[in-house]
């Protein structure tokens, strides 16, 4: 359905620096193919969506779109328009038309689709996004999980072979994440073909049929979730998929800012979409430092998030000690309370991990 042939794109700066963005992809998407892009940010994702969808005209290299070349010269674009639709991290939404409007807008205008017939239309897609309270209103009185689903509904309007997703998640507030993920599963379900840009990464691998993972502007490693998540082959893949965020701090004596530590852990978890996780860890946090671990200071604190996996935990880690600072009694009370405790000796000292 779409192969892209050496592609490059090099942006030219007007005090005539350049830069090289994409420097030689190639790939061969066939149809019901639902394709997650992940990889760090700058490495040239959004630009690739971009250029596939002939928004950022390449500077090199062929893609063909149904046994077409988009990038010959005189390729009529409109009839790639049909063909593909797009959404933006930004929505894009038309804030003076309605949410109806902006769905039938361009089936009406372009694809001349009788009026009666795209307003059916349009509020069938509507339903099917969970939107279709909302026809008459305007974008600007709806939430950015609201406007998100109504930019997937004026993309699916227009009947696209293939729906291009730029981080369609990342400019919205965590708690409205999840319905816009799963109206893009729920696409994925139906066999749309899909190339999705996103940070999200257990989605990515849930909803894939194929990972690119995307590194200094190629395609890096390319293969099934499975491959990439489970047994990357390439370092910066396995690096990058196995990232672990983490919060610090060193607790020196017992003046520390646990008001601090307590904004932190909110804005952590929020960031992260772990609400139900900041109160526990700072209830644990309070217990460690104040009863089972007292007297130990100085003293590391980490509360770790693994991505893919989704482990929350919290590190004690002191150094200079090859036993556990804490006592059997303070590990008995834990236990029932966690996951998994885990005491084991470090390069420079012992940790205590508490994963919740
Ligand atoms: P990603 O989506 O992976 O974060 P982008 O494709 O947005 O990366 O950007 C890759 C690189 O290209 C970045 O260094 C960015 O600054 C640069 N870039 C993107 N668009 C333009 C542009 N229109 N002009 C100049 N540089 C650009
Ligand atoms: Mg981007």
């Amino acid at each position: 359905m779409i192969s892209i042939k050496h592609l490059s794109k090099t942006f030219h700066d007007s005090d005539g620096t350049s830069l090289m963005v994409l420097k030689d992809v190639n790939c061969e998407i066939t149809q019901g193919e639902v394709i997650s892009i992940i990889g760090p940010s700058g490495t040239g994702k959004s630009t690739l969506l971009r250029a596939i969808n002939m928004l950022e005209p390449p500077t090199g290299g062929q893609i063909w779109v149904d046994g077409e070349n988009i990038t010959a010269k005189g390729y009529p674009l409109h009839m790639l328009r049909r063909k593909m639709g797009m959404v933006f991290q930004n929505f894009n939404l038309f804030e003076h038309m309605t949410v109806l409007d902006n769905i039938t807008y361009a089936p009406i205008t372009l694809l001349k689709v009788p009026q009666e017939q795209a307003v059916a239309e349009a509020l069938e897609l509507l339903r099917k996004v969970g939107m279709a309270q909302k026809a008459d209103v305007y974008p600007s009185s709806l939430s950015g999980g609201q406007k998100q689903r109504v930019a997937i509904a004026r993309s699916l309007a227009m009947h696209p072979e293939v729906i291009l997703f730029d981080e369609p998640t990342s400019a919205l507030d965590p708690t409205m994440v999840g319905e816009v993920l799963s109206v893009i599963r729920a696409l994925a379900k139906e066999g749309l073909t899909m190339l999705i840009v996103t940070h999200e990464m257990r989605f990515a691998r849930d909803v894939s049929t194929r990972i690119f993972f995307m590194n200094e502007g190629v395609i890096y490693e390319d293969g099934s979730p499975e491959q990439i998540f489970e047994h990357p082959v390439r370092s910066a893949t396995k690096a990058f998929v196995n990232r672990i965020q983490k919060l610090v701090y060193e607790i020196d004596s017992d003046e520390f800012d646990y008001l601090q530590i307590h904004t932190g852990l909110n804005r952590f978890c929020l960031k992260y979409n772990l609400p139900e996780k900041a109160e526990p860890a700072y209830a644990l946090i309070n217990e460690m430092l104040f009863e089972h671990l007292r007297s130990v200071r100085p003293l590391t604190l980490r509360f770790t998030y693994a991505e893919l996996s989704g482990e929350t935990a919290l590190d004690f880690m002191v150094e200079g000690t090859s036993e556990s600072p804490l006592s059997r009694e303070a590990a008995a009370s834990l236990t029932p309370r966690l996951k998994a405790l885990i005491e084991e000796p470090t390069v420079r000292g012992f940790r205590v991990k508490l994963v919740i």
